[in-house]
């Protein structure tokens, strides 16, 4: 590990302005060394501790709110997401407070076979949890499993991206004022190198990222027997039917695939529309994709932030120029803009073929590829038809006509009647399927119960078993 000084790009003005020096693998094994440490007092404490001192975070960081955003809005360079972002995390710790009230400790049982043996089986947490998360939505996905961890009695280390390291000094700030917290809480600087000498240090491992990122996460993390939970990309599919209601659809659909400039992995990014209404919805789609402004110059105006990587800017614009290349019609946006950072509005493609990239991979910017389906089953084959499973959404005109077809997609969260509503509720559990993930839901009850391990004690309140009543000679042949 060289531990060079990292170089930040301002996703509104395309400069350098932030620099930083990645923490080695001395800093995090000794980090861990650390947490481990502290860990135990924290778990034997109780709930009721914990609980105190994550409500104290909670006040923390809506009395310490505005540093937050400032640093937030330098990372990612939008402003209203910005403040979900840091307004949302009170609210997440009183639902996790909850669930975890509402958690049973431990269960008790009898053998059926042997009813003079009792057990109980009590959760024990993993002592050290680490955190890896995108440059998406910096904060939320760095906090999302961070917070279940802490109330189930574990430490936790968390490495943001380099892409968005801002809002790591501020949210050190904060946590250092909470007493308790700095000694279970530690987060680290740094990049994939320092991303991979946390994996080797940690019982868990949480990571929010790309489906290449993940697959190495995932493979060390087996080496060393330790868990992994992953979370990765999508490729989304929305399915609307003859009979579905165009207006509501193409409002929703346009929202799920642009909110964030496109930059969630939740994004609808393939949107299969029944032939009767295909004209209908294309037109409609464009006139509302029109009405989208970019937010730029002014932060306080506009729908659409900058595209927060330069690389992935370019993924963006390669999948259309490759789109373009193989004869597809680009009716709106179609280029990024340069305004010091890199921008890109709505881009409503059709004429799409199955060789072009925009349909395989993961776009993670706002396009919006529309194609034509003749019936129900050939939707289903063509939205199942990709390596990701994260989620979908289904319009029709009543519910249990979509719920029925949602039913049969790849994908661990269905919208329905609506998109991408993942992103706006966090009770319903759910699982990645295929490549979009790996490991027990982040979301609902899951979220908190997968950070403990089961651990049984067994009493026998009779007479042992002796190895004379193992002896062949009491064995009958039947
Ligand atoms: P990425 O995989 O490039 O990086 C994610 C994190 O992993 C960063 O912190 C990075 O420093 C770290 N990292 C890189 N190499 C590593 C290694 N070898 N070992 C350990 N850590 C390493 O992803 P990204 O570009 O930051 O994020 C975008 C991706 O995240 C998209 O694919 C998106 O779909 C996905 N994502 C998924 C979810 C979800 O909940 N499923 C949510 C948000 C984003």
């Amino acid at each position: 590990m060289t531990g060079q000084e990292i170089h930040v790009r301002n996703p509104r003005s395309g400069l350098v302005d932030y620099h930083f020096t990645p923490a080695n693998q001395t800093h995090i094994e000794n980090a861990c060394h650390r947490l481990r440490a502290a860990q135990e007092a924290w778990q034997d404490n109780g709930l009721e501790n914990r609980i105190a001192t994550l409500r104290a975070f909670a006040k923390g960081l809506t009395d310490n709110r505005k540093i937050l955003v400032e640093a937030l809005v330098q990372d990612t360079g939008r402003l209203g997401l910005s403040l979900l972002e840091v307004d949302s995390i009170a609210p997440a710790i009183e639902r996790w407070i909850t669930i975890a009230t509402e958690a049973t400790p431990s269960t008790q049982g009898t053998s059926t076979a042997l009813p003079f043996i009792s057990y109980t089986i009590e959760k024990r947490p993993y002592a050290l949890v680490g955190v890896i998360s995108p440059w998406n939505f910096p904060l939320t996905l760095s906090l999302i499993d961070a917070i279940p961890a802490l109330l189930a009695g574990a430490a936790v280390i968390l490495k943001p991206s380099e892409i968005t390291p801002r809002f790591a000094a501020p949210l050190r700030q904060i946590i250092a004022n909470i007493p308790g917290l700095s000694a279970l809480l530690t987060i680290v600087d740094g990049d994939g190198v320092t991303g991979q000498a946390l994996v080797d240090q940690v019982d868990v491992i949480c990571f929010t990222g790309s489906v290449s990122t993940g697959r190495k996460v995932g493979e060390q993390a087996t080496r060393n027997f330790s868990v992994a939970f992953l979370e990765l990309g999508g490729k989304d599919p929305a399915i609307v039917l003859a009979n579905a209601d165009v207006d509501r659809a193409t409002t929703a659909i346009l929202r799920g695939a642009i909110i964030n400039s496109g930059q969630a992995c939740q994004s609808i990014e393939r949107i299969y529309i029944a032939r009767e209404i295909y004209d209908e919805f294309v037109q409609k789609i464009i006139t509302k994709a029109r009405d989208i402004r970019l937010n730029t110059p002014n932060i306080h105006s506009g729908h659409l932030g900058p595209i927060i990587s330069e690389q992935q800017a370019r993924i963006i614009e390669n999948q259309i120029e490759d789109a373009r290349d193989k004869g597809a019609t680009i009716h709106t946006g179609g280029q990024l803009e340069n305004h010091g950072g890199l921008w890109c509005a709505p881009t409503v493609i059709t004429g799409l073929t199955d060789e072009m990239r925009i349909m395989t991979e993961e776009t993670f910017g706002p396009l919006l590829p529309v194609i034509a389906f003749n019936t129900i089953d050939d939707a289903i084959t063509m939205a199942n038809d990709s390596d990701f499973g994260l989620s979908a959404s289904v319009f029709a005109a009543t519910a249990a006509e979509a719920i029925a077809i949602g039913q049969q997609i790849e994908a661990g969260a269905i919208s329905i009647n609506d998109a991408a509503l993942t992103s706006l509720m966090y009770e319903a559990e759910k699982n990645s399927f295929k490549l979009s993930g790996m490991g027990a839901s982040r979301m609902g009850p899951s979220g908190y119960t997968r950070f403990f391990r089961k651990q049984s004690l067994m009493t026998n309140q009779a007479k042992v078993f002796t190895m004379d009543q193992f002896d062949e000679i009491n064995a009958v042949t039947p």
